[in-house]
C-alpha cells in the first residue's frame, strides 16, 4: 500500500458495502472490508428485481424518484466492473406484467395503475388474445394484466460475486470477521474485531438490520428494524423471454422473476420479526399462490428456499446518517430495494469519505 493513499474501512458486505467498498476503492481509496460471511445477509435473499414502475407507491415519490435513477447507475457499475474483471453484471430489462387473481385483486391492479399514471408511469393493457406469449404457463383464470416498460432485474449472486472479483482486483482486503466495536474522531477510525484491531481514515458502517457495533452513535433521527422476508428458488420453468410476473393473490404480493434456463425465484413474504427458520404454513401459503398462478410448476423441482432481514427505516427510505467529527457514516433502510439502490448509496459513500479525509 502507498503510504500516501487515504484508507478506509466499510462494515458489512452486503450489497450496499460491496458497492461502496468498489466506488471507494475506484476513487483511490485503500479499502478494508469487514464481514464474517459476505454477501449472505437479505442480500442472499433478494429476487433481485429493479423495478421502479412496479413499485410505485402512494406518497412515495422521492423513492420513485431514486429509483428511476437505479438502472442506469447498475448498467454503469456493471460496465465498470467488465472493464476491469472482464466479467459483468448482466441486467435484463424485460418489463413487469402486473395481474390480479380475483375481482377484489384485479381492483387493486386498477388502482395502481391510477397511482401509476400520477406519477407519469405509462402503462397499457395486455390481453392473452393479443400477448399469447406473456400468459404462456399461467392460469387460464388469468385473461389480462397492466404492462410496465422499463422494469429489469438482475441476478444478486452473480452482482455479489462479480463485485468480489472487483474489489479482488483493485486490492481491497476482505475479511471475514464480525466489527464488535467501532471508534472514531477527527483523526480517523478504529475498528475491533475478533482478532485485532485497525485504523484507517474513515469508515462506513453498512450492516443492514443487524444492530450497529458498540461505540457507534447514531443521532436518533433514523432506526432500522427487521423484516423477514422469504423467497424460494425453482428449477424448470423459462419465462426469461417475458415481463416479470407479478400478481396480487386475494391480496397477498406474489412475483416470480424468471431466469435464461429455467432457473426461476419466486417469492415473497414479508413479517415484522427476525429468525431464519421458514413455517411450514409461511411456505405452503406462498406455494399455493405460486401454484394457482403458475400451474407449470407443479412439475418443477424446489430446490432452495432462502430467508433475509429487509433493513426498514422508520419512514420506509433509505438514509445516509453522517457523523463527520467521527469519520463515520451509516448506509442503510434500504427495505424493499437495497439491490435497487446500492449503486446510488454508493456514491454517497465516497461524497462523504472525499469530504472528511480531505
Ligand atoms: C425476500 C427478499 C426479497 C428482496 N427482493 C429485492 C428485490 O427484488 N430488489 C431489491 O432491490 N431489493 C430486494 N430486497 C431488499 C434487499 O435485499 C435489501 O434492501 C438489501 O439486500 C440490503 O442490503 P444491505 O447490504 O444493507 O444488507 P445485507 O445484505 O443484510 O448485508 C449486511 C451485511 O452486514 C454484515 N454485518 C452486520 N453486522 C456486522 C458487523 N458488526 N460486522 C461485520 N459485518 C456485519 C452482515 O453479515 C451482512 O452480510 C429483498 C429482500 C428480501 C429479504
Amino acid at each position: 500500500m502507498n503510504t500516501s493513499t487515504k484508507s478506509t474501512i466499510v462494515v458489512g458486505g452486503g450489497i450496499i458495502g460491496l458497492t461502496s467498498a468498489w466506488r471507494l476503492a475506484k476513487g483511490g481509496y485503500h479499502v478494508i472490508l469487514l464481514d464474517p460471511s459476505p454477501g449472505r445477509g437479505a442480500t442472499w435473499a433478494a429476487a433481485g428485481m429493479i423495478a421502479p414502475h412496479a413499485e410505485v407507491a402512494p406518497g412515495e415519490r422521492a423513492n420513485f424518484d431514486l429509483h428511476r435513477q437505479a438502472l442506469t447507475a447498475w448498467q454503469l457499475l456493471s460496465q465498470e466492473l467488465d472493464d476491469v474483471v472482464n466479467r459483468r453484471v448482466h441486467i435484463s430489462v424485460t418489463g413487469t406484467i402486473l395481474t390480479g387473481w380475483d375481482a377484489s385483486d384485479r381492483r387493486l391492479v386498477d388502482q395502481f395503475r391510477q397511482v401509476a399514471t400520477d406519477f407519469g408511469v405509462t402503462s397499457t393493457i395486455a390481453r392473452r388474445d393479443t400477448h399469447p406469449e406473456i400468459f404462456a404457463g399461467l392460469s387460464d383464470r388469468i385473461s389480462s394484466g397492466l404492462l410496465l416498460a422499463g422494469d429489469a432485474w438482475l441476478d444478486p449472486d452473480e452482482a455479489i460475486a462479480v463485485l468480489r472479483e472487483g474489489l479482488d482486483a483493485l486490492g481491497v482486503d476482505v475479511i471475514t470477521e464480525t466489527v464488535n466495536a467501532i471508534e472514531g474522531d477527527a483523526s480517523g477510525v478504529r475498528i475491533h474485531h475478533g482478532s485485532g484491531s485497525l485504523r484507517a481514515d474513515a469508515g462506513i458502517l453498512a450492516t443492514g438490520a443487524l444492530g450497529l457495533p458498540e461505540g457507534a452513535t447514531p443521532t436518533g433521527e433514523h432506526a432500522v428494524r427487521p423484516v423477514r422476508g422469504m423467497t424460494v428458488r425453482i428449477d424448470g420453468i423459462d419465462r426469461s423471454g417475458a415481463p416479470t410476473l407479478r400478481c396480487l393473490v386475494r391480496g397477498r404480493p406474489f412475483y416470480m422473476v424468471s431466469r435464461p434456463g429455467g432457473y426461476c425465484v419466486i417469492g415473497a413474504s414479508s413479517e415484522e420479526r427476525s429468525g431464519s427458520l421458514i413455517e411450514v404454513g409461511e411456505l405452503q401459503r406462498l406455494l399455493r399462490d405460486a401454484l394457482e398462478v403458475v400451474p407449470e410448476l407443479e412439475t418443477c423441482s424446489l430446490y432452495e428456499t432462502r430467508v433475509g432481514l429487509r433493513p426498514a427505516s422508520t419512514d420506509l427510505k433509505p438514509f445516509f446518517e453522517e457523523w463527520p467529527e467521527r469519520r463515520w457514516a451509516w448506509s442503510s433502510g434500504h427495505f424493499r430495494h437495497g439491490v435497487t439502490l446500492a449503486p446510488l448509496s454508493a456514491r454517497s459513500s465516497v461524497d462523504f469519505v472525499d469530504r472528511v479525509t480531505k
